[in-house]
């Protein structure tokens, strides 16, 4: 009983694209044939367009509930699926209630279930308050528990200082929990807190690579010591790449993600009082950009997510275009595939590696080997792209709750045609047929060597 067959010259099998049909049954793929045993009634791709994996994001704020307004599972998710994302895990704050203990996931997961269009997961977080109980929302079917090593914007999500950050290592390898980390050292913040002001460089200043290379350096002494599993989230600084390829090569167990927002834009074009780029860390110089495109390529990074943190426009831009008053967030989780492809183009990177880092890879270290690949066995989600298209990000076209973003009026190549889901597209404006999912039971985010393989 076959319910669909997708067919086309370019299909991106095993980090590669071929010409394949992709013949689907009840949601999953029943198995990848050649091309000329595609039926009649198959779907054909056009001539300009490849099929991919549904992306996975593994880094988003959806806020809902408690700050609905700046987002929600519905426009999110909505969001995602234009931007062929299929599956998201959603971060612990900035919803009220922040998800840190198992009654929290269970409101999280009743606001997301009647809304989603995507399948959505949701990370714990580690919070002071937290620690010594986290085993019972790991077994509630969190991927694993998110800190901050500096205060995190939101007053019911605090940070874990030096002593806690230990303990939560200490907590979790108990039971081989996995740690996803804000890294950014409170104290060298403090000390190079400036003024502000609509200057995009002087808020770099204000968060130099010191901070996070301070912090990773925390990270991975509490791996050296407890044998445990951490993840350094959003990496800007091309200095702290020489600490996670030592710690890799040492065998510790680190992965590390960067953003779109460091990979395709970099300070120093950056306008005056233009706050829809704030975020932290910062976007630093077009050298720093190189040193993440060189880490990327050689697997020191692991994998791309868009760290989606919107916020209401008043206050995206609150203070009038001063970089230390505007909300720190970046809503970019439509346009991530298209803005590094964009770049990677440029740069002479093929379009494979850019999916797999925004896929296999993402789907590998959240442990979901039936998401991120087209293969046998895998659930069918997938995206038609069509990778020479030319676009300009308008406005209206965003499906955020709030239309602000530093990628509006950007020109990129590459647009998204169509997002399927379980083997049936996705209607942007339809139904919410996306599934909740938990923490798979044998964890696949394991030792680098895996997760920096070419999808
Ligand atoms: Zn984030």
């Amino acid at each position: 009983m076959v319910d669909v067959v997708i067919a086309g010259d370019r299909v991106l099998v095993d980090g590669a694209f071929r010409p394949a049909a992709v013949v689907v049954e009840a949601g999953r793929i029943l198995r990848v044939a050649p091309l000329h045993e595609a039926p009649a009634d198959a779907i054909r791709l056009a001539d300009d367009e490849v099929l991919l994996p549904g992306l996975v994001d593994t880094h988003v704020h959806v806020n809902e509930p408690g700050r609905t307004e700046w987002e929600g599972f519905r426009t999110a998710t909505t969001a995602a699926a234009a931007g062929g994302v299929t599956t998201l895990i959603d971060m612990p704050l900035n919803s009220i209630p922040p998800t840190i203990d198992p009654a929290a996931l269970a409101v999280k997961r009743a606001s997301a279930a009647p809304s989603s269009v995507i399948d959505v997961g949701f990370w714990g977080g580690a919070v002071p308050d937290s620690l010594g109980h986290l085993r019972a929302l790991w077994d509630a079917g969190v991927f694993g528990f998110k800190c901050f090593l500096a205060p995190s914007g939101v007053d019911e999500f605090p940070h874990l200082d030096r002593e806690r950050l230990d303990a939560a290592l200490d907590e979790l390898a108990a039971f081989d929990g996995l740690l996803i980390v804000h890294a950014e050292d409170p104290e060298v913040l403090v000390r190079h807190a400036n003024a502000g002001g609509p200057h995009y460089p002087a808020f770099v200043e204000s968060r130099p690579e010191e901070a996070e290379t301070t912090a990773i350096e925390a990270v991975l002494d509490g791996l050296r010591r407890t044998g445990g599993r951490a993840h350094i989230l959003h990496l800007s600084a091309a200095a702290a790449v020489p600490l996670i390829r030592a710690a890799k090569a040492e065998g510790l167990r680190v992965t590390a993600e960067t953003c779109p927002h460091y990979l395709v834009f970099d300070e120093a074009h950056i306008p005056d009082g233009a706050t829809q780029y704030k975020c932290c860390p910062p976007i630093r110089d077009a050298a720093n950009q190189d040193l993440l495109w060189a880490a990327l390529l050689d697997g020191t990074i692991d994998l791309v997510v868009s760290d989606h943190s919107p916020s209401t426009a008043e206050r995206k831009f609150a203070g009038a275009g001063d970089f230390q008053v505007a909300w720190g967030g970046i809503s970019g989780l439509q346009f991530g595939l298209p803005a590094v492809w964009t770049e990677a183009r440029r740069r002479g990177v093929p379009l494979e590696r850019v999916v797999g880092w925004f896929s296999r890879s993402t789907a590998d270290f959240a442990g979901l080997t039936t998401k991120g690949r087209i293969a046998a066995g895998a659930d069918a989600d997938l995206a038609v792209f069509a990778p020479e298209a030319p676009h300009r990000i308008d406005a209206t076209e965003l499906r955020y709750r709030n239309r602000v973003s530093a990628y509006i009026g950007h020109d990129l190549v590459g647009v998204v045609r169509g997002t399927w889901l379980a083997g049936s597209p996705i209607d942007l404006d339809g139904e919410a047929r996306g599934r909740l999912l938990t923490r798979p039971a044998s964890p696949g985010a394991t030792r680098t060597a895996s997760s920096s393989t070419p999808s």
